[in-house]
């Protein structure tokens, strides 16, 4: 990674890491001084930056995150490393010309999350319901047809996982079911990042929960500012509108 630093109004640099590194130890660089490097929005004061880059590292233990965001503006996940940071929101480089042009505009910039309400989450259930239906459907059809001994447990167990890889491949790769997309809406972390295959699969389970409590779970989103369901909420996941 390569530096940038100001002195005395003069921009220096690039200058190398370990250059970096040397220039704070001998003070030439201190905790005020402003600096710059790729990924940043903005010229920062050195002690700011130090600060941030930690805060950024220790979430990324913390939730295990895969070190990719959503793009705060075409919501595509890319690595943090590709992206600049403005404020909690992440921007990816091909949309970065036209978010400064946007700040520069004074127009709303930002991760404001939008929460998917009940219904449409009930929209994108019934369009995965159908699909995993027609699926359900040929198998059974297939199992007659071969007149294998399969029995309906067997079947049925076979469904499961079905269901299972279904929504954890499809949150896990684009934080979405075919439903979910269809309604364009999507399963994200408490701070809109992309959710692990594990947290996805997690989920899964969390919401059988919400559905064996006579839905209760999936009717608490209504009462909740955030409109978490049972499962978002074991899970610490949102469902927002793209
Ligand atoms: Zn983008």
């Amino acid at each position: 990674m390569k530096w940038y630093y100001a002195d005395n109004g003069e921009q220096v640099g690039p200058v190398s890491e370990e250059d970096f590194q040397r220039l704070t130890r001998e003070n030439k660089i201190s905790s005020k001084t402003l600096v710059w490097h790729s990924g940043m929005a903005d010229w920062q004061e050195y002690g700011k930056v130090r600060v941030s880059d930690a805060e950024t590292e220790l979430k990324a233990k913390i939730t295990g995150n895969s070190g990719e965001s959503f793009c705060s503006e075409c919501a595509r996940a890319f690595p943090r490393d590709d992206m600049i940071r403005y404020g909690d929101s992440w921007v990816c480089s091909s949309c970065k010309p036209a978010f400064f042009q946007k700040l520069k505009e004074g127009m709303n910039v930002g991760n404001d999350m939008r929460y998917a309400g009940f219904w449409i989450r009930f929209g994108a259930k019934i369009i995965d319901g159908i699909i995993l239906g027609v699926l359900n459907s040929f198998l059974s059809d297939l199992a007659q047809i071969a007149e294998s001994p399969f029995l309906p447990i067997h079947l049925f167990l076979l469904q499961i996982i079905i269901a299972t890889a279904y929504t954890t491949w499809l949150l896990g790769k684009f934080g979405a079911t075919i439903g979910k997309m269809a309604c364009k809406i999507k399963v994200v972390t408490d701070d809109g990042g992309k959710i692990s295959y594990a947290r996805a699969f997690g989920r899964y389970f969390a919401e059988i929960l919400s559905s064996i409590m006579l839905l209760i779970g999936y009717i608490m989103a209504a009462f909740d500012e955030q409109k978490r369901t049972l499962h978002d909420r074991i899970c610490n996941t949102r469902v927002i509108r793209k």
